[in-house]
């Protein structure tokens, strides 16, 4: 009796030790496949899933307990192995990487421990409901209105879409928590989890009971291919791969929709929003060639799909856009389509590629529609937040300044100021750099399986142009060194030829950044501007040859986003020398 209350005591001790010493380890597995039958029952806005799924374990311990997280409204109905039921615990798990801000999440018992890189096959089901919910958003005090137009997913008779991961986990994923209040967490364990997942592979069929006293809804998934669903007794069936998940996440839309096909793009549109669905049809049109002279021709075509509310914030994945079509007004749609067909020719699994060149059309759209400063103009809105970021940033990292200066750095940031503005810079500055044409080329040249190391860009755009480009690659692209800071130092002018005039010009850059920043000299009925290369806590010179006495110099016409932009204009006296 005694012998066995103690090797009782032995036991618990031991099992609270092992359990200590696991800890749930919620990202060692990989889910490396999934094959997935989704039946979506708009009626009662449920969702039922049965399938497969296939996990690699990418740590180096063995793993015995595998973590499987769906939505918090949907519930596990069983997990088996091999035919056999597994036995599993389900907790609610606090995370922001769902609408509701909760998963259920699944700890289960594997039969044998898994080693690092073997694999694991699971017969998975699952249901519930997915209706509005704005929990995440809400609780952090966000007016529910606004919490809405953000986290609109839903299964309901008239509208259907549910995005994935990051939205609506309605799919198992095995994450840390991510938290929306901390300002990077959730997006840097979003940025994990598409990482982990960028050789996953989905296949997925999805299910919709048919009416024949109904006309006949359509369905859009933004997988790789998705022939159209077929009508097979009674019910519609779509049957979609994804080839790769790290790129895009997966996305259903139901919706009793109209059509305006275009070579550009089809315009997918709820009734009523006909005059929308065309001017956005025909801005696409216009905005076609000169994406395709930039980015090549569309890989898949692009896909543009009404929200109906004109106030739902749009989403894009891959060249599927989800936006209201609601406005007619030609700018913004051309706007949105040279972003979106951007998406459709280019593809990077770099965020600041993928993301930097479709806001970088966005600009060249603008400036081909009304000139370079139009375009400045428009880059002026993403510089400025860019440099608030900045400054911000600056006051709360002196200490760790080394430490961030790589995970800031754009190739590895998950931070959006970051890889969408700030790479958008970066893009125009690489054209002034190097030229157009050459950019052309390097772009062409450009292999999403072939970027393997961060310098892989760096070395097309170098195989174009003799120029250097290291330092300014180090200075944006591979470290954080933060923004420029240009100050006009002096400006000494000196008569040479009769009707001839040399500015001696001295701009210091109080920034860590380098750049090339033009540099424009203004003189009674005309200017002239150069570009001159001022690296980052350093005197840049130049020497620029002008036909009147100068008046005036200034430099950066704002193509070079600055930490601040302060006085940039440098008055020239008229000295009885220069006359
Ligand atoms: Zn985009």
């Amino acid at each position: 009796m005694k012998l066995g209350s103690l090797r009782f005591c032995f036991l618990f001790v031991l099992c609270a030790a092992v359990v200590n010493a696991f800890s749930l380890d919620r990202e060692a597995f990989t889910f490396t496949s999934y094959d997935l039958s989704v039946r979506v029952e708009p009626e009662q806005q449920r969702l039922g899933v049965r399938g497969k799924i296939t996990l690699r374990n990418d740590s180096t311990m063995p793993q015995k307990i595998a973590v499987l997280q769906i939505s918090s409204s949907l519930d596990w109905r069983s997990i088996k192995a091999g035919g056999a039921q597994l036995q599993f615990v389900s907790q609610p798990y606090n995370s922001d990487i769902d609408h509701t801000g909760t998963l259920s999440e699944a700890i289960v018992t594997l039969p044998e421990p898994v080693p690092p890189k073997g694999t694991a096959e699971l017969e998975i089901a699952y249901e519930g409901v997915i209706v509005l919910d704005a929990t995440r958003l809400t609780r952090l005090n966000t007016p529910e209105a606004a919490a809405n137009n953000a986290d609109w997913d839903k299964i309901d008779t008239k509208f259907t879409a549910v995005r994935g991961a990051g939205y609506v986990v309605w799919y198992p994923v095995a994450t840390e928590a991510g938290s929306l209040s901390e300002s990077t967490s959730a997006f840097d364990m979003l940025g994990r989890w598409k990482t982990r997942e960028s050789g996953s592979t989905m296949h997925l069929q999805i299910l919709l009971p048919g009416d024949d006293e109904r006309d006949k809804p359509e369905l859009l998934v933004n997988a790789t291919t998705c022939p159209t669903a077929l009508e097979v007794r009674n019910q519609f069936v779509a049957d979609c791969t994804y080839r790769s998940l790290g790129l895009v996440v997966p996305t259903f839309v139901i919706a009793d929709y109209e059509v305006v096909d275009r070579a550009a793009v089809e315009v997918h549109f709820l009734r009523g929003h006909n005059a929308s669905a065309a001017n956005y049809a025909d801005a696409a049109s216009k905005v076609l060639s000169l994406i395709t002279e930039w980015f090549g021709a569309a890989r898949n075509k692009a896909q543009t799909a009404d929200l109906g509310d004109p106030n739902a914030a749009p989403f894009e994945s891959g060249p599927l856009l989800l936006t209201p079509l609601t406005s007619t007004d030609p700018k913004l749609a051309g706007l949105a389509a040279a972003h979106q067909l951007t998406h459709a020719a280019f593809l990077s699994p770099r965020p600041w590629i993928n993301e930097g060149l479709a806001h970088f059309a966005q600009a060249l759209y603008l400036e081909h529609l009304s000139g370079r400063q139009a375009a400045i103009n428009y880059m002026g809105l993403h510089r400025s937040a860019l440099s608030a970021a900045e400054r911000e940033k600056e006051k709360q990292t002196t200490a760790s300044r080394s430490g961030d200066e790589a995970s800031q750095s754009l190739v590895n940031t998950n931070d959006e100021e970051l890889y969408r503005s700030k790479a958008m810079c970066v893009w125009w500055m690489l054209r002034d750099m190097v030229g157009e044409p050459e950019l052309k080329k390097a772009l062409a040249s450009y292999r999403p399986d072939e970027d393997k190391e961060p310098f892989y860009m760096q070395r097309l755009i170098q195989a174009q142009t003799k120029r250097d480009l290291e330092w300014f690659f180090g200075d944006w692209v591979y470290h954080d060194r933060g923004l420029p800071e240009f100050k006009i130092e002096s400006a000494f002018t000196r008569k040479t030829l009769p009707g001839a005039y040399m500015v001696t010009i001295t701009v210091n850059n109080v920034g860590a950044a380098g750049a090339e920043v033009p540099l424009t000299v203004k003189y009674a009925g005309g200017e002239v501007t150069q570009q001159l290369v001022v690296r980052g806590k350093s005197n840049g010179v130049i020497r620029v040859e002008v036909p009147k006495a100068p008046e005036e110099v200034s430099v950066n016409d704002g193509s070079v986003p600055e930490r601040e932009t302060t006085n940039h204009v440098f008055k020239i006296e008229p000295s009885d020398d220069a006359k």
